[in-house]
């Protein structure tokens, strides 16, 4: 006889194994906890930021909440995005070292800014989720791994300094470095 323990690691195969519209490059989606694969009924309401899940995918636009709220029977939820904040579980950190970093901390904190609005233009579940001194270093944790390398990628362009981007295997972690004396 099977255990409980046996059965529940016998487990189907999860859906995106088998998606051949997949991406081989970056399987990154569907190896995050908190996005569910079957989706979820919409609209879905995020009622910590506001994020809209519609026509599967998520959106800020306040005038649009509100609406759904006044006129629509809505799936109230805590996104993706929310839920990493408040359990504390970042994709990408990105390490900031240097002399230069503290000689400009203000425009940097500003790129750090710049780069999260830009970003959440286009995916509002990539936040920075903190931003802390640890030592001589900056630390900065997004919800998402992707967000810690555009971000990166900002300081780099206008700051130069020396980037290092760091994939984990299955590109659902990203760890980055930058630095500059
Ligand atoms: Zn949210």
């Amino acid at each position: 006889m099977p255990t409980k323990r046996d059965r529940n690691m016998d487990r189907a195969p999860r859906k995106f194994e088998m998606d051949p519209n997949r991406s081989v490059e970056r399987p990154a989606r569907n190896t995050d906890p908190y996005v569910l694969d079957e989706g979820m009924p919409e609209p879905s309401l995020c009622t910590v930021c506001h994020a809209i899940y519609r026509n599967k995918r998520w959106y800020l636009k306040e005038r649009e909440y509100v609406e759904i709220e006044e006129g629509e029977e809505a799936n109230h939820v805590v996104c993706p995005a929310c839920q990493k904040i408040d359990q504390l579980y970042p994709e990408g950190i990105v390490t900031l070292r240097g002399d230069y970093l503290w000689q400009h901390e203000e425009e940097i904190l500003n790129i750090l800014r710049n780069t999260e609005n830009s970003a959440m233009a286009k995916n509002p579940l990539g936040r920075i989720m903190s931003i802390k001194p640890e030592g001589d270093a900056l630390i900065v944790e997004t919800t998402e791994e992707k967000l810690a390398e555009h971000i990166g990628r900002a300081l780099h362009k206008s700051h130069h300094g020396e980037l290092n981007i760091d994939w984990s295997d299955n590109h659902s972690f990203c760890r980055v470095s930058w630095e500059r004396d």
